[in-house]
């Protein structure tokens, strides 16, 4: 079972910019992302939303495939910033593997 982290969307301020509220789940990032994954990377986005920060850790092997091309960013309506906030999930895996 995923335990949620309330306070996750606030955790991530410091690891990447504070747009992921902004994201409706529209897809179009997924849809350019040079990935050819079904969906990658909103399906982050949405985790970092809804706080599944476990979930995230569960799969941050996925993270490191981002060839940060910045496609995403460039087509999100929402100015959600797609690329920063996988950037941003680095910093953050990377934080908690040195903690652990
Ligand atoms: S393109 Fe932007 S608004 Fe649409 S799912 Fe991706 S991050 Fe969210
Ligand atoms: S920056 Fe990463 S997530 Fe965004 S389109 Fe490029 S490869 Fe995909």
């Amino acid at each position: 079972m995923t335990r949620l982290s309330p306070d996750f969307v606030e955790e991530m301020k410091r690891y990447s910019h504070d747009t992921a509220l902004a994201c409706f789940n529209c897809g179009t990032c997924t849809a350019i992302c040079p990935l050819i994954d079904e969906h990658f990377p909103r399906r982050m986005i949405r985790y970092v939303q809804i706080g599944a920060k476990d979930r995230i850790l569960e799969n941050a092997p996925e993270l490191w495939k981002c060839l940060h091309c910045g496609l995403c960013t460039q087509t999100c309506p929402r100015e959600a910033n797609p690329g920063e906030i996988i950037l941003g999930l680095k910093r953050m895996v990377v934080a908690h593997w040195r903690k652990s």
